[in-house]
This record gives structure tokens, C-alpha cells and sequence, in this order.
């Protein structure tokens, strides 16, 4: 440990980016208490596709959002559902997210993802073999689906950025599709398989096994709501106090914090004086009972109905689009609804197991990129939030390099396009 001061770590927020913190931080020797004021790994971290990518290098807002917006503004499409009042509300956010629509901003990020998201992958695996969890991981890639030639034509661009940064990946045409996943009905055009992506068949289950393994070797889990956080005076130096909510107030303290608590971070962070531009993509699921026939071997991305289906162990797991809305608005499952009958369409399912859906909140910085590193203007605090679409994906890397700079030792990737001081905070 290069910072000899700093012995003891908090981690604010038990979803997958938290926990997998948490175990890093510990591997590398540091004493970690996880707080998180549930059980971790049932917010947006429990109902996810389950992809493990390293492949999801394209950002939403690249060049050819612009195009798509005005479809998208008149709600055409299944894969984003807005309240106008809300985005109104939110206008300076929206409008520097679509300011970020460059081709520039869009290679630049996509070369960024590609690193963190290969490194977590690698991670991801050791830990899952570590744990032993290997009948959770499904390799076989993951695929995104056209209902016809003209949509897969719209693709062209992403696939020329897989291509830039090395991205594997094989397109199917109708009857390849067919023989390559037999449990989809004949109405795509084209199929892209991401060869080297992987999955997971549920991703509560990962968050859990690797909880385990942090609590086997020591971590303390506390369940408790963080409701302030000041730095303090202690036997290192500067330390942190963390107060929790609730009767007789509790309090616990630490050399340093990392803020890892997703679409609530920016809250927490804003108690210190920081200003982030975080926002939030809400997102549903709905568990249907597999058919008799045959079931499909991967998660599925229909690019035309914007959801995705993912076999799971609760059943066949129907996941949607974008919804932009207040982040505590009570939840409407229109979009979720439409993304079943959709997906009906494409895979024979039977019964909805839930009678209500799921909901989460993907974190979204404005430039779809996550912020992992140290706050700007206080010791031993660090942020590591924002991973929007493949928060599950690319945990254990952000892990792994907020770790190396607590310990003053050089990250394992660059983690220059990930700083907070981006923005002015
Ligand atoms: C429909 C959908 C499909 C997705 N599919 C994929 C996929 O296939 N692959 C992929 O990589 N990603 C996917 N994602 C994205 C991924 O799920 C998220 O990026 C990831 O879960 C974010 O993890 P997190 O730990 O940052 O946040 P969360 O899981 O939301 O965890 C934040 C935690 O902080 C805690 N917390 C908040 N405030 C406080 C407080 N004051 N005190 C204490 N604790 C607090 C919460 O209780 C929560 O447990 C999907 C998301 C959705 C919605």
C-alpha cells in the first residue's frame, strides 16, 4: 500500500459497481465496510440483461442519434418512452447529452469502454471461477437482431466502430440465423453476433457471489441509508464519517470513501459542494415462462422493437428500452408491455410469471461515460458511478482501478477519459 494513511475503506452503495469495489479494495488489503441501505444488488444491479460486454462500445449519444431524434420525439419507437414535462424540466441535461453527439466525442468514448470493459470481462471471470458460480456464466457472445435489411443497413456505422476498436463479432444472414438460434422465429432479416461477449443467467445470483466472497474473507455488509457524509479529524490524518439514517443516528467512519451508489450518487456527492451531471435511464423487466420449444442461447437485442430477451434462470427475462422520467415517478409499464408482445412475436413464451414488472435506473453522465477516480477537491474521497448500459459489464474494472489509486500504484488501464474534473464539478 503505497498511502500508507488510508487503512480503512467505505464503499456508499451495494449494487455491482459497490460490491465489486468493495472486494477489490480488500484484496489489495485495505478493511471495507459496504453500505448500502437494502440488501445489495437489488436495485438497477438485480434486473439487468445479464450481459457481460465487451462489445458495447457505442454510445447513445453518437452522430447518428441526431438523425433518429425526430422519429424518436414522436414516440415512435418502443426503445425510448419520455415525459415532455420531464425532459423540460431536465433541458439543460438533455441538451448537453445531445451535445456530445460528435463523431469525435463517439470514438473517443468508444475506445475508452472497449479497454474498461475488456479488462472487467477478464476480471469477471476469475472472480465467477473464484467463486465458484461458473454455471451462472454463458459464453456464446451476444446478438443484436434486424427486422429487416434497411435497419441492419442503419447499423453499418456501429459496426465500422466495432472494427476501429477491435471489436469480434460474425453477421448471420435469415437462414444462418435460423440454424445459429433456433428459437427465433424466421422475421429477421440479419443477425449480428458479438462472438467474445459474454453472459450471465442471473445476475443477482453474481452480485451474491461475490458479496460472499468479500464477507468470507472479513468485509463487514451495512444495511443503513447513508444520510450524510463530512470528513473528519482522525488517528491518519483526514478521515470520513458516513451518518446513517434512523432512529438514534449511527455513524461510521473510515480513512477514506469510495460513492458508488449509482443514480443516487450525485445526492450524496452534492452534500460535499459537487455538482454532477448525473442522470438517469430508467428501465424494465418482465419473466416469462419458457415453451416447450427450444430456448434461446443467448440474450437477444431486437434493434427494431428496442428490448432485449435473455434467458434467465427466473425465466425468459424481457428487458426494455430507455424510459426518461422523474427517478422516483411511479412506474408505467406501457413500454414493458408493448416490449413483450413485441418480443411474443419473435420467441414462443408462455405466461408473464410477474403480475408487476421490475424497474431500475441506469446511471447516465451526459457524455455516457462513467466517472471512476478521486473528487476533485477532497482527500480520500473517490467517485465511481455512471456506467448507464453495462454497469454489470464493466464493475470489476472500474474496481480494479479505483483500487490502484487508493494505493498510489499506476491503474490497470487509462483512466483519463473516466476523471471527474471533465466537467466542471
Ligand atoms: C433494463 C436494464 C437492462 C440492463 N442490461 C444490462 C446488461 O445486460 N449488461 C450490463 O452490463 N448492464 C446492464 N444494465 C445496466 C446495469 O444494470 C447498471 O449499469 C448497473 O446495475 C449499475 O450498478 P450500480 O451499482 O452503479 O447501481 P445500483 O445497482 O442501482 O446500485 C446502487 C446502490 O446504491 C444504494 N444506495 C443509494 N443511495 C444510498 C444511500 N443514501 N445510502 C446507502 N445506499 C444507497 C442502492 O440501495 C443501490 O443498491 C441494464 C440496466 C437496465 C435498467
Amino acid at each position: 500500500m503505497a498511502d500508507r494513511k488510508i487503512q480503512t475503506m467505505l464503499v456508499i452503495g451495494g449494487g455491482i459497481v459497490g460490491v465489486c469495489n468493495a472486494l477489490a479494495l480488500q484484496r489489495a488489503g485495505y478493511r471495507v465496510s459496504l453500505i448500502d441501505r437494502g440488501t445489495p444488488g437489488r436495485e438497477t444491479s438485480y434486473g439487468n440483461a445479464g450481459v457481460l460486454s465487451e462489445s458495447s462500445v457505442a454510445v447513445l449519444n453518437g452522430p447518428g442519434l441526431l438523425k433518429a431524434l425526430p422519429k424518436l420525439l414522436l414516440g415512435r419507437s418502443n426503445g425510448l418512452r419520455y415525459s415532455p414535462l420531464f425532459v423540460m424540466k431536465r433541458l439543460g441535461w438533455m441538451l448537453r447529452f445531445l451535445a456530445h453527439c460528435t463523431p469525435r466525442h463517439w470514438r473517443a468514448a468508444a475506445r475508452a469502454l472497449r479497454e474498461l470493459q475488456v479488462l472487467s470481462l477478464a476480471q469477471h471471470k476469475d472472480w465467477i471461477a473464484e467463486a465458484g458460480v461458473q454455471d451462472l456464466l454463458r459464453h456464446g457472445g451476444w446478438m443484436k437482431v434486424f427486422r429487416s435489411e434497411a435497419s441492419f443497413a442503419g447499423y453499418a456505422a456501429e459496426l465500422a466502430l466495432c472494427d476501429e476498436v477491435g471489436v469480434r463479432y460474425t453477421v448471420f444472414d435469415r437462414e444462418q440465423l435460423r440454424q445459429v438460434e433456433p428459437g427465433l422465429k424466421p422475421i429477421y432479416e440479419k443477425a449480428v453476433l458479438f462472438d467474445d461477449t459474454c453472459g450471465v443467467s442471473n445476475p443477482a445470483a453474481l452480485t451474491d457471489a461475490y458479496l460472499a466472497l468479500f464477507t468470507a474473507a472479513g468485509g463487514t455488509v451495512v444495511e443503513g441509508s447513508v444520510a450524510g457524509l463530512r470528513q473528519i479529524g482522525n488517528a491518519q490524518g483526514v478521515g470520513w464519517a458516513a451518518t446513517l439514517a434512523g432512529d438514534g443516528e449511527s455513524t461510521l467512519e473510515g480513512d477514506g470513501v469510495v460513492l458508488a451508489a449509482g443514480a443516487w450518487t450525485a445526492e450524496i456527492a452534492g452534500w460535499l459542494g459537487y455538482d454532477l451531471p448525473l442522470g438517469w435511464e430508467r428501465g424494465y423487466h418482465l419473466h416469462l415462462v419458457p415453451a416447450d420449444g427450444p430456448q434461446l442461447k443467448r440474450a437477444v437485442n431486437d434493434m427494431d422493437g428496442g428490448f432485449v430477451i435473455a434467458p434467465m434462470q427466473q425465466g425468459v427475462r424481457i428487458t426494455s428500452g430507455v424510459e426518461l422520467t422523474d427517478r422516483d415517478a411511479p412506474p408505467d409499464d406501457a413500454q414493458i408491455r408493448a416490449s413483450v408482445a413485441m418480443a411474443r412475436e419473435a420467441h414462443d413464451m408462455k405466461a408473464e410469471i410477474e403480475t408487476e414488472p421490475w424497474m431500475g435506473r441506469r446511471p447516465t453522465m451526459v457524455d455516457s461515460l462513467p466517472v471512476i477516480g478521486p473528487a476533485p477537491r477532497h482527500r480520500g474521497l473517490w467517485f465511481n458511478f455512471g456506467h448507464q448500459h453495462v454497469g454489470l459489464s464493466m464493475a470489476p474494472g472500474s474496481a480494479l482501478a479505483i483500487t490502484a489509486m487508493v494505493d498510489g500504484t499506476a491503474p490497470p488501464l487509462d483512466t483519463t477519459p473516466f476523471r471527474a474534473e471533465r466537467f466542471s464539478v
